[in-house]
C-alpha cells in the first residue's frame, strides 16, 4: 500500500500516475484488498482517486456465526507532503490530512483502513433471513428448533409476533 511519489511530486500539476493495488489492509492488515488508484499531481500535494474492493469478515449480528462479505467503495483523498522536494524545506501540512512521508512515500493503508471502517455495515448477517438464536437456550435456530419458540398460534398474535421479528433485527 505504499507508493513512491519522487517523481511525480517533481512533475507539473495534473500529472497522472495509475497503480493496481492487492494487498492486505485494514484493522491488523487482515483484510484482503484489490482495486486501482490513480495519483495526480495538485498544487498542493497528491490527490488519490480509487476503487477498491475489499473481503471483510465479522460476526452475523443475529446469531453470532462468522460472515464472509466483499465490500467496495471509491476513495477520493489529498494526500500532502511533509517535504518539499525540490527544495527540501519543511512544509506544515494541514492537520487531519494525510501526509506524504519525508522521504515522499504515500502510505495508502490508513485511508483504506478509515474507508473500510466507514463501508462496512453496522449490521452483518449470514442470510437474510436469518432466525438469529433462541433467547432462552442459545442454541442457532437455524440448526433446528429447540422446542422454547413454539407458541400457540392464534391469528390475534401474530402482529404481535411480526413485531418481535422486526425489533429482533
Ligand atoms: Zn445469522
Ligand atoms: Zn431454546
Amino acid at each position: 500500500m505504499q507508493i513512491n511519489v519522487a517523481q511525480l511530486l517533481k512533475e507539473p500539476v495534473g500529472a497522472k500516475r495509475n497503480y493496481e493495488i492487492d494487498g492486505l489492509a485494514g484493522e491488523n492488515g487482515e483484510n484482503h484488498v484489490k482495486g486501482n488508484i490513480e495519483l495526480m499531481r495538485t498544487s498542493r500535494g497528491i490527490l488519490a482517486e480509487g476503487r477498491f474492493s475489499v473481503d471483510i469478515k465479522g460476526s452475523c449480528s443475529r446469531c453470532l456465526a462468522e460472515v464472509k462479505k466483499r465490500i467496495s467503495f471509491i476513495m477520493e483523498e489529498e494526500f500532502f507532503p511533509v517535504i518539499d522536494i525540490v527544495s527540501g524545506a519543511h512544509l506544515n501540512p494541514p492537520p487531519d490530512e494525510f501526509a506524504i512521508t519525508d522521504n515522499h512515500i504515500l502510505d495508502l493503508s490508513e485511508a483504506i483502513r478509515q474507508y473500510i471502517i466507514m463501508t462496512t455495515p453496522t449490521r452483518l448477517l449470514c442470510r437474510p433471513d436469518c432466525p438469529g438464536i433462541c433467547p432462552i437456550c442459545g442454541q442457532e435456530l437455524a440448526r433446528g428448533d429447540c422446542g422454547h419458540s413454539s407458541r400457540p398460534r392464534d391469528s390475534r398474535w401474530d402482529k404481535l409476533t411480526q413485531l418481535e421479528k422486526e425489533s429482533k433485527i
